[in-house]
Formats: C-alpha cells, structure tokens, sequence
C-alpha cells in the first residue's frame, strides 16, 4: 500500500496462544484432581463446553437453538449430555448486554423446563470468570467444545480447548465464521450457526463421533496449535517486521496500491 510518501507491507498474522502453558497445566496434579471430581459428579454424561463472553457475536443464542433441536431430534441425547456454558460478563452497564442475558436466561430457563428430569438438567451455566486451573479442567474433561460465532477475530478458546485436550478425545465444533476456522477447519466439525438445523446435526455427530475418528481429528488440532503457537506468531511478525526494508526495495510502483485503491503512479505527487 502506497500511504503518504511511504510504501506499507500488510500481511495476514494469525495470533497463537502459548500452547505448552495450556498443554502443562492441563496435566497439573491440581487439574487432573477437578477433572476427576468433575467426572464423578457426571457419570457417563459427556459435557459439551461453551466459554464465552456475554456478547452478540458469540452466537450465544444461536448455539442454544442448536442444542434444543438437537434434544428435540435425538432422544439419545437425553440424559447422556450435558451443556456447561461459562458465560464471562462483559460491558453490563450497557442495555443491549444486559437485553442479552435476559434472552439467554430464558432460553436456559426454557430448555431445562422442556427437558429436564429428576436426575438430569440439560443446561448449566456459570456467569463468572474462573481460575485458569478450573479453565483447564472443563477444557480437559470437556468432550464437545462448542464455537458458534456469528463473527470473531480468531477465537482463542478454540485453540485453549485444543491444547488443553491431553487425552485427546475431545471434538471440536467450530463456527465457519471464527477466525480460527483457517487454521481448524479441516478437523473440526464446521457449522454455519445461523442454521439451527446444521448446529443441531453437528452437535449430535459430535457427541456419537467414534474414539478413533476424534483422536485422529484432535492430535492433529493440537499438533496445528503447537506448530502455530504464540512464538511462532511473534517470529513470524518480527522476521516480517525485519525484512521490510529489503521487501520494500523489491515492489516495483505498478505493483503496489494507494489506499484508495489507485495504482501508484497514476497519480501525480
Ligand atoms: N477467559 C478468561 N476467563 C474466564 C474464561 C475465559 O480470561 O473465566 C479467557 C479465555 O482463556 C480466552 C479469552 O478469555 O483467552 C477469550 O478469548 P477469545 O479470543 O475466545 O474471545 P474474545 O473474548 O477475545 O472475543
């Protein structure tokens, strides 16, 4: 881009998170002592894992269409899952957050009113922020991970589960529109979350994917995360950052762009 007298590089940097860090803590005798009680509390059930900020582009609302007619599709469901939203507050002083959890409130509210029996409540929520240890045990015991932005700049939960999933038998159901979806999309199951019934097919494929096909799919996400960690991104940035004086010499002014799109050079000045 030709900006002021200035020929400016942009390029693509997709963030990583520091997947050892995860990777490590996940394996803390700490961690594994929650995920143990955790799974005791559950049984057999299999938890399907939200964790978000309370915000429109979560997709929030959309996610619990697809889990109701998921259980409205597939009696199977009943009582064998469990969907735990972690809802982290966010900017509460304004209206429209607020008008949100109201929807989401009873959209819970619903759910549990239409399909809860005496042993089992479909829908559990957290609206609070957790310890990184507790973070670590729902990512870890977690079988479904459930990322149905609507919009998102990368989605580093979706990384977070990934790396957090030791014993890699967890499935990753992730929004065609997070930023992560370049990245993740091969092996994880993608949705679209404005279709209600695509997000309920994908939530029952997840939950009945066979231990072989999710391992398969989650070593190769953790082995994707770990290869484009954080480091890898600031190296990258940095070596970008560096080589610029010689990349700079190197655009010709026919191949390079003013920002309001005129080739330079057809321009006087
Ligand atoms: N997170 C947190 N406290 C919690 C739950 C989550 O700090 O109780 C973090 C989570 O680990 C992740 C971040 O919040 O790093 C959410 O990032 P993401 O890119 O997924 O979404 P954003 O909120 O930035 O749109």
């Amino acid at each position: 881009l030709r900006l002021g007298g200035r020929v400016v590089e942009a390029g693509a940097f997709p963030i990583g998170i520091d997947y050892e860090d995860f990777a490590q803590r996940a394996e803390d005798e700490e961690v594994g002592r929650r995920v143990e009680k955790l799974r005791e509390q559950l049984g057999d059930r299999q938890v399907l894992l939200g964790v978000d900020r309370l915000d429109y582009s979560k997709g929030l609302i959309e996610r619990l269409r697809g889990y109701e007619q998921a259980l409205e599709n597939n009696e199977e469901l009943h009582e064998n899952v469990v969907l735990f939203q972690l809802l982290v507050p966010s900017r509460e002083n304004v209206p429209e957050y607020r008008k949100l959890k109201r929807r989401f409130d009873r959209m819970v509210g619903r759910i549990n009113g239409r399909f809860s029996t005496v042993d089992w409540q479909p829908v559990h929520y957290l609206y609070n922020s957790v310890s990184p240890q507790e973070l670590s045990a729902l990512y870890r015991m977690a079988s479904v991970a459930l990322v149905t932005s609507l919009r998102d700049g990368m989605n580093l939960v979706s990384k977070e589960y990934c790396a957090s999933q030791v014993d890699a038998d967890g499935v990753l159901v992730l929004s065609k529109f997070a930023g992560s979806r370049n990245q993740l999309g091969d092996e994880a199951v993608l949705v679209n979350p404005y279709d209600t019934d695509e997000t309920a097919e994908a939530i029952g494929r997840a939950v009945f994917m066979d231990s072989d096909e999710r391992r398969r799919r989650m070593n190769l996400l953790r082995d994707n995360v770990a290869d484009t960690d954080v480091f890898w991104w600031a190296e990258r940035f940095l070596d970008a950052m560096y080589d610029q004086d010689e990349t700079v010499q190197h655009v010709a002014p026919a191949e390079t762009m003013s920002l309001t799109g005129e080739r330079a050079g057809s321009r006087s000045g």
